[in-house]
């Protein structure tokens, strides 16, 4: 390993080790264990090298936001770590056209916000099943919009049953919960209280459908207190995106 490796692989293992520390923290404080809490480190912006620097720390849960960007990134890391066991989570907007794309890199896609993205998804695992490019289900959470806001991605919550049943109804597709990110301008606590009471309404029409997935840098112990099973970390871990960045 290079000594610029070595230095970076230094800074990203105190990072991660903060950041479980905050989450365990967290979970504590509600009364759940670390365990119940899944941390996906959000590699958007930063290089194949950086994923592959967290998969020797044991971070095999690794996000990405933009569909080309990922699907690049995931080709580099197979051939950095072709050993590592990694789970690619798609976390941002999709657009329909990207569905054949990420059906070959993701294992689960947390921002499956329409009933027109999950049937395109449906039809894009089982052709890539079929091509011999993925082997599994793909898994997918819901993304809820909680303030109802179209522009910012995510369902309304008043249309989440009719979503959920869509995709515990495919074929190729497994429901394994809900997303949301906190609206800018909402009160957090408000915003995952609402989130978890939309996921208790989720779990009890389809009782497998168990993950929150909720809390980013900023705000995971709040999420956590909310009942958030799986958060999304990217600064925290990895450090500022540039400027331009989203
Ligand atoms: C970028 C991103 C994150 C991580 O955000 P940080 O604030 O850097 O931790 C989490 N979720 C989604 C959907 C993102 O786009």
């Amino acid at each position: 390993m290079s000594r610029p490796d070595s230095a970076r692989r230094e800074q990203l293992a105190t990072a991660l080790a903060a950041v479980r520390e905050r989450i365990a923290a967290a979970a504590a404080r509600a009364g759940r264990g670390p365990e119940e809490v899944r941390l996906v480190a959000v590699t958007k912006t930063f290089p194949a090298v950086d994923a592959a620097l967290l998969t020797d720390l044991g971070m095999l849960d690794l996000g990405e936001n933009r569909e080309q960007e990922a699907a690049g990134k995931a080709d580099e890391l197979r051939e950095l770590r072709p050993e590592a066991p990694v789970r690619w989570h798609m976390v941002g907007r999709l657009q329909r056209n990207k569905a054949r794309s990420v059906a070959r890199w993701a294992a689960e896609i947390q921002s499956v916000d329409s009933v027109r993205l999950a049937q395109a998804l449906d039809r894009a695992a089982a052709n890539a099943r079929e091509a011999g490019e993925r082997t599994g289900p793909l898994d997918v959470l819901v993304q809820a919009s909680i303030d109802g806001d179209p522009e910012r991605g995510g369902c309304p919550l008043d249309g989440l049953a009719e979503l959920s049943d869509e995709v515990a109804g495919s074929g190729e597709l497994c429901l394994r919960g809900l997303m949301a990110v906190a609206p800018l301008g909402m009160d957090p606590a408000a915003a995952f209280g609402s989130l978890a009471r939309a996921a208790d309404r989720l779990r009890r029409d389809h009782p497998d459908a168990t993950e929150l997935s909720a809390g980013m840098t900023n705000d995971l112990e709040i999420a956590i207190t909310h009942g958030s099973t799986c958060v999304r970390v990217g600064t925290a871990l990895l450090g500022a995106r540039g400027l331009a960045s989203p």
